[in-house]
């Protein structure tokens, strides 16, 4: 199983971990096609320690593992930015959400959240509104059709209530869809306060074959913006480019330089930007 890892094309040049992610485990509202769960669901039970039972959803963050030393290491690292994010679940789910940010926010840093947006319970908008770091949300594609392969619902938020209302910066993360991004990015220019949005390549370890259309989609894809429209910047590495109004980039998590600090919520800690590589060397391979 290591030997995966050890093969797989990736960029190990990285630069020190300059943010760190908290990765909430437990059960996703969603069913996204290429969720890094599924992939870690498949090692962990190709090895005998399935993670399908493990959630940290309701249970209050005094009780997580490891997770005071990892916060003190992080500051010991000089990182300040700290994401909510979700391993195999969405961290707006996570019950003690507000008291987490507060928490957080109190040790000294800018936290921020990376979120489908399906949880709407009453409040939310004030509890994100809270978060000084940021709000970055996964929209793939605002037909219900194609987002129904993708995330496997054709029920959509209403981002036209929840965008305005999230602040000045707001970052969107889309996995490119083969028939639809530039339809995408064109109802997101829409929306003054997004600012940046990232188009991201799947990422996967061991699975590569099924996801090999999609590989060829974003390199395809990446050629016709690149003469279609300006490139404005690169950034780690990677272009980025004035698309109706807004700055866009291509993203592929396993070539771009950047590096993080990782928490996992079963009190798993990793050095690597890699997450199924990172969880699997520390928790499931030992
Ligand atoms: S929202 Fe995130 S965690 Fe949930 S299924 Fe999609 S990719 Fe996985």
């Amino acid at each position: 199983m290591l030997e995966i890892f050890a093969k797989s094309d990736k960029n190990r040049n990285r630069e020190l971990p300059s943010f760190a992610n908290i990765n909430l485990m437990g059960k996703c509202n969603l069913k996204c096609f290429f969720c890094i769960g599924n992939e870690l669901k498949q090692i962990s039970e190709k090895v005998g320690k399935s993670i399908s039972g493990i959630s940290q959803i309701g249970e209050h963050f005094s009780k997580w593992k490891n997770f005071l030393p990892f916060l003190n290491q992080t500051k010991e690292m000089g990182i300040k930015k700290l994401y909510l994010t979700g391993m195999n679940t969405d961290p707006a789910i996570y019950k003690f959400l507000p008291e987490l940010i507060d928490f957080l926010k109190n040790k000294g840093f800018k936290v921020g959240i990376r979120t489908n947006g399906y949880y709407r319970p009453e409040g939310i908008d004030k509890v994100l509104a809270s978060l000084n770091g940021g709000i970055s949300y996964s929209i793939h594609s605002f037909n219900s059709q194609i987002n129904k392969k993708i995330i496997g619902t054709e029920n959509m938020p209403d981002w036209t209530k929840i965008i305005p209302a999230s602040g000045e910066h707001v970052r969107i993360a889309t996995r490119y869809n083969r028939d639809d991004v530039l339809n995408t990015i064109k109802e997101l220019s829409k929306y003054p306060n997004v600012n940046y949005i990232q188009l991201r390549a799947i990422c996967a370890d061991t699975n590569k074959e099924i996801y090999a259309l999609d590989a060829k989609a974003f390199n395809d894809l990446k050629k016709e913006i690149s003469k279609k429209f300006s490139q404005v910047e690169t950034f780690k590495g990677y272009p980025v480019y004035n698309i109706y109004g807004k700055r866009v980039s291509f993203w592929d998590p396993l070539q771009v330089t950047v590096n993080s600090h990782n928490y996992f919520t079963d009190g798993t800690v990793s050095n690597s930007y890699f997450v199924t590589e990172g969880y699997s060397k520390e928790k499931l391979l030992k």
